[in-house]
């Protein structure tokens, strides 16, 4: 592939302490992803999914091994400089969407661009616009997350992660509240990020998805086991 190296893993491992013991959750783990690869990362649950997640956007910090993004060494970056490089740099859709309860729909899109300040106060509001519409909410920009269903905070979710414009994303799970149509709108979504040159990680229980990506990487207990260009 000639494209640009964009994620480069190296012999992490995880570890947890568990009462007087540990448990290694993610065990020498090394790949690469190009820029513009569409990424499955696929395995049982408590495979280690979430957590190799955590470890390559900055939430979590790997025991062992090395994370590169984009050229940053994410061992480099104190917390401070972890939490604006995640800003700025990346999106992420989590598993239980992490959306802030106080906020309406729109405030918690628009909440990453006023933490990052790289759109005018202006644009912000058009993007909020635009992203509402990206994923059918226009018409619950004022509820609060609380009052719509799991399905519309996910898509928040969604929405709220392509609020910088992030040229690299990660999904956790991002179409598992859906139901199969919005789940396909949502896949559709997704692949027109990629094609319009996006790199996008994500995590799926379903073959079905897994398989329409570019790539499937799958992960047991803590290892990977496959990875495959389709
Ligand atoms: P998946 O996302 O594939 O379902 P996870 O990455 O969430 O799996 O978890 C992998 C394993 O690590 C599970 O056995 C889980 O219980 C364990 N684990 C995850 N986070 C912690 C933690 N903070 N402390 C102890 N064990 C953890
Ligand atoms: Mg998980």
């Amino acid at each position: 592939m000639s494209s640009k190296l964009l994620i480069d893993v190296q012999q992490v491992t995880k570890r947890f302490p568990v009462g007087h013991h540990e448990v290694e959750v993610l065990k020498d783990i090394s790949f690469q992803v190009h820029e513009g690869e569409f990424v499955a990362i696929v395995g049982q649950s408590g495979s280690g999914k979430s957590t190799l997640l955590n470890m390559l956007t900055g939430v979590d910090r790997p025991t062992s091994g090395e994370v590169f993004v984009n050229g940053q060494r994410l061992k480099d970056l104190s917390e401070d400089g972890l939490a604006h490089w995640r800003r700025r740099e990346i999106g992420i859709v989590f598993q239980f969407f992490n959306l802030v309860p106080g906020l309406t729909v729109a405030q918690n899109i628009r909440l990453p661009m006023e933490l990052a300040d790289l759109y005018t106060p202006l644009e912000r509001t058009a993007r909020v616009a635009a992203l509402l519409d990206q994923v059918g909410l226009a018409e619950r920009a004022t509820w609060l997350p609380s009052r719509v269903s799991g399905g519309d905070q996910q898509r928040a979710a969604i929405a709220r992660a392509n609020a910088n414009d992030p040229r690299l994303i990660f999904g956790d799970e991002p179409t598992g509240r859906q139901d199969p149509r919005s789940a396909a709108a949502c896949f559709d979504l997704f692949q027109e990020w990629v094609d319009t040159g996006k790199t996008f990680l994500m995590v799926t229980h379903s073959r079905a998805l897994a398989a329409r990506t570019g790539r499937t990487i799958e992960l047991a207990d803590g290892r990977v086991i496959r990875d495959e260009v389709h």
